[in-house]
């Protein structure tokens, strides 16, 4: 979890200050699998590899993500968007284990 700090050029549905939880599976958001719900078997964030994810052994050349600061490849889709303020916190870092967009985790 953390706050936006800043966007690049491509990125429009997200701004600074934005309170956002970063799930540590990465994913395009384009290919078929992600479009299917699969973000976790990706066919484009790491060539040769179906799914790529933060600070695992074979899963893309992304470093592990519990850091101070983190850059969030496709953030248009990796970075899910959290109402302002601070309620709730502790369900949302739920969010970066166990869920995705349209994912199958429930509450
Ligand atoms: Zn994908």
């Amino acid at each position: 979890m953390g706050i936006v700090k800043e966007v690049g050029s491509e990125v429009s549905r997200l701004k600074v200050g934005d309170r956002v939880v970063v799930p540590f599976i990465v994913g395009c958001g384009h290919c078929r699998n992600c479009e299917s719900g699969y973000s976790a078997f990706c066919t484009e964030v790491n060539p040769g590899f179906a799914g790529g994810a933060y600070g695992y052994v074979a899963m893309g050349p992304y470093m592990g993500g519990q850091a101070e600061y983190l850059r969030v490849p496709f953030a248009f889709f990796n970075a899910l968007s959290l109402p302002p303020g601070n309620a709730n916190e502790t369900d949302f870092a739920l969010l970066a284990d166990i869920s995705r967009r349209g994912g199958t985790a429930s509450a």
